[in-house]
């Protein structure tokens, strides 16, 4: 087959995405039925740029599918007992069904800690280690919103994922581990990869699946994927280039993806991929945790 011409399936987060946030809206229908509308508190450190464009990107999401949200806006020198007690009090606040911090956080301030604090209940990010055990034991729970996402797009092409080889590189406890347990949890044969790895090429070239979570731009290229393999670029990379004397910038994910549509049977873009998907997760979370504190049948 020419290479120009290979043919292959371009897993749109758009797409993909509004699906999700259907059924989001559905359930909340139904939700106020019952007087309960799902409310979402999002905490931001700081005035990190990049935190601010997802945060703003989340409330409007909110917006749209009808789950009220409240913005805490600490400054960067909040001191980390100060972010604990307000944990504390939206961990009491009945009229809030999910807690959001966005990370990353000042460095005087200790994540783990952070992650703790919250209820497990209101979890909408799926990282407090109550959460992470239930996904490991295969019990119902709140599963990270970037990984789900990438499940409803591997689902949304059909594959049968029982026995595929899949290669999950990069071992965050936001992206990489519950993604390989996700995937293992769905009878795929995973593979780990991470900075440490010996000779990834060799990995990449035996794997049908590959979940690119590495934040380097472009570093998985064409001549590394098995032809037909469908791969998922997680990456979000800001580059700078110059164009016409002007510096610019542009989003790039982990995957080239020029070279390596020649060869995917399918592959998710960047931007227009998982980034999508990630919000859209998190509202299905959060009505998740709000019909899990209100003990409404999943
Ligand atoms: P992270 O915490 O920095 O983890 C990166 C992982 O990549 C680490 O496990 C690291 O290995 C591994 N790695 C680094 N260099 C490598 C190399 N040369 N070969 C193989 N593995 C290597 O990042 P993250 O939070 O998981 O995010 C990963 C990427 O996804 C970033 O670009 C981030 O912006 C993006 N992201 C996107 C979304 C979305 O919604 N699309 C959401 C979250 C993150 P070690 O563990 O050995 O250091």
């Amino acid at each position: 087959m020419n290479d120009l011409t290979n043919k292959y399936t371009l897993i749109d987060g758009k797409v993909v995405s509004a699906s999700v946030l259907v059924d989001v809206k559905r359930e909340i229908e139904e939700l106020k039925l019952n007087s309960i509308i799902p409310s979402l508190a999002v905490v931001l450190v700081g005035d990190d740029p990049a935190s601010q464009v997802y945060v703003r990107n989340k409330k409007r999401t909110c917006d749209e599918v009808g789950i009220r949200s409240i913005e805490y806006k600490l400054e960067s020198t909040v001191k980390e007992t100060e972010l604990l007690e307000l944990i504390g009090k939206l961990n009491n606040d009945n009229d809030l069904n999910g807690i959001l911090v966005q990370f990353p956080l000042p460095n005087h301030i200790n994540k783990q800690l952070v992650i703790n604090e919250i209820d497990p209940a209101k979890d909408v990010d799926g990282l407090h280690p109550i959460n992470a055990g239930k996904l490991l034991n295969q019990i119902n729970g709140l599963v990270p919103c970037t990984p789900q996402g990438c499940m409803i797009m591997l689902e949304s092409i059909g594959i049968n994922l029982s026995g595929k080889n899949a290669l999950v590189i990069g071992r965050s406890n936001l992206v990489g581990k519950p993604m390989a347990q996700l995937l293992l949890n769905a009878n795929c044969t995973v593979t780990h990869a991470h900075s440490k790895t010996n000779n990834i090429e060799q990995l990449t070239l035996n794997s049908d699946i590959i979940i690119a979570a590495v934040g380097i731009p472009n570093y998985i290229k064409g001549n590394m994927i098995k032809r037909g393999s469908v791969v998922i670029d997680v990456g979000m990379n800001r580059i700078s280039y110059t164009k016409d004397g002007i510096i610019k910038n542009r989003l790039v994910g982990d995957v080239e993806f020029d070279s390596a549509k020649q060869v995917v049977s399918a592959i998710t873009p960047v931007p227009g991929g998982v980034g999508l998907m990630t919000v859209a997760c998190l509202m299905n979370n959060t009505i998740l945790a709000t019909k899990l504190q209100h003990n409404i049948n999943q």
